[in-house]
């Protein structure tokens, strides 16, 4: 038997526990925590994920603002409008959408966010944080799925985990995470050899590579669990980067595509808008 770890279930219980911190905050300092988004472009992909970001955090009371910028937009305009969210008192936590039009300097735009405001947890400042163990509002993706590993009672203190992906957001800090909590860690990439053979090793993998079905069923170690970020659009329906129908039956547990990771990713978001609302009332 596998375990479909409900990733909307377990959001939505957090996404109600915020709602009351949300509340005992608007309360004590006459305002409710704000969010904005800044989304510049007109990626439709980003145009859904930042439409479900502030519908999420207006549910749960936070105040949340969509700053839209045409893709004619420039590299100094962009600057200054994160100047100008840095400087409002009523935001507390905001990010800009990537991926930015084509010829922006999407690092120059993070380092540029103030790093008590980065919603995102992406601040060169707060990866450093990260990476010494400190506290710091971590990445929204990777904080959901350590969160989704607990929900699934995975034993993480001395378990061998693969991850594949190494990017900014999701593969690196990811990694670091599950080191903190004692897993021995493997990151695999494009350039990884015989990634079969990495998989097969693996008490817990976590797949964020953006390629359809790249895990096979057959590779997954019996009683693995295994955390699917990936979101593929094909035939006009959403899948992972995992073989999940081959998975099943495998996996001690496994995330769907939709319903695992991505929600969780949209509630981190707004406990990191909460928490930075709270630290900035304190
Ligand atoms: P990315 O697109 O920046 O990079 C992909 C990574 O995968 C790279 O490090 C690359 O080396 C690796 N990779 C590519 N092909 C590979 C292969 N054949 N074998 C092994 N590794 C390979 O990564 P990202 O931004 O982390 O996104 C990855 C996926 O996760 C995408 O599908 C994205 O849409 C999804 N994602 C989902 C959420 C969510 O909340 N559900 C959040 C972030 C990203």
């Amino acid at each position: 038997m596998t375990d479909i770890i409900d990733g909307k279930g377990l959001a939505a219980r957090i996404r109600r526990e915020l709602t009351q911190e949300c509340a005992d905050i608007t309360a004590r300092r006459g305002r409710p925590p704000g969010l904005a988004v800044v989304l510049c472009g007109d990626d439709p992909g980003s145009a859904t994920y930042v439409r479900n970001k502030a519908k999420a955090a207006t549910e749960v009371g936070i105040l949340s603002e969509v700053i839209r910028r045409p893709a004619t937009h420039s590299q100094a305009e962009l600057l200054a409008d994160v100047d100008q969210v840095n400087a409002r008192p009523d935001i507390d936590a905001f990010l800009v959408q990537l991926p930015l039009p084509a010829g922006m300097d999407a690092n120059a735009v993070i380092e540029r966010i103030a790093p008590e405001k980065d919603g995102d947890g992406i601040h060169p400042l707060n990866l450093g944080r990260l990476m010494m163990g400190v506290p710091g509002p971590r990445p929204c993706t990777p904080q959901g799925i350590l969160a989704l590993l607990d929900y699934a009672c995975t034993e993480l203190k001395g378990a061998r985990a693969v991850v594949i992906g190494r990017s900014l957001i999701v593969g690196k800090p990811v990694a670091l995470l599950l080191q903190e909590r004692h897993a021995t860690v493997t990151m695999c990439h494009s350039r990884t050899t015989n990634l079969a053979d990495e998989v097969a090793r693996a008490d817990v993998v976590v797949v964020a590579a953006g390629k359809p079905r790249l895990v096979r069923g057959e590779w997954i170690k019996p009683g693995a669990t295994v955390i699917d970020v990936g979101t593929n659009r094909v035939n006009d329906k959403w899948v992972g980067d995992v073989d999940f129908d081959g998975a099943i039956g495998r996996a001690q547990a496994i995330t769907p595509v939709p319903g695992g990771v991505g929600p969780m990713t949209i509630a981190m978001l707004l406990a990191n808008t909460v928490r930075a609302a709270s630290l900035r009332h304190r």
